[in-house]
């Protein structure tokens, strides 16, 4: 298992390197079935807008960051 001073390393490491998503939100570390990711924050809340907002949105940034910052089962081993 990563100590918690490495996983705090890999987070910030991270968020530094990838602070925003394409489509212009902030991007935060959240844990998810004892892995930690990095992902948009809009991925974590309700979408606003209306349906054509939402769809102007997913034309104008399709892919929202989300990447495996610690993988559980592999700092297992
Ligand atoms: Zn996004």
């Amino acid at each position: 298992m990563m100590d918690n001073r490495s996983a705090i390393e890999a987070i910030e490491i991270a968020e530094r390197a990838t602070p925003l998503c394409p489509c212009g939100e902030l991007t935060g570390a959240t844990g998810r079935d004892g892995n930690v990711w990095l992902e948009c924050v809009s991925l974590r809340e309700e979408p606003k807008g209306g349906a054509i907002v939402r769809l102007l949105r997913a034309i104008v940034a399709p892919v929202h960051v989300q990447e495996l910052i610690i993988d559980s089962v592999d700092q297992a081993a």
